[in-house]
């Protein structure tokens, strides 16, 4: 894959992604995603995306029912 800043080699690496939301922040410490060897852009692929977006929806309505315990 090539990067879409400055046109070298992306490679397979592990990076740290943090999501913030209203209640709760959320790290995730090893997502893979394709890191530039120049310019360290990342790219993470529509999978990945996918798969962290379902996780904060079900977070989110987890969240919100302890919530609710108070
Ligand atoms: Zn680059």
């Amino acid at each position: 894959m090539e990067c879409l800043k400055c046109y070298n080699d992306m490679f397979i690496d592990y990076v740290v992604f943090n999501i913030q939301r209203a209640d709760y922040n959320l790290d995730i410490k090893k997502l893979p995603a394709f890191v530039c060897s120049e310019c360290k852009e990342t790219y993470i692929e529509e999978e990945e995306m996918e798969k962290i977006f379902e996780t904060i929806e079900e977070l989110d309505q987890k969240i919100e029912k302890l919530k609710l315990k108070n």
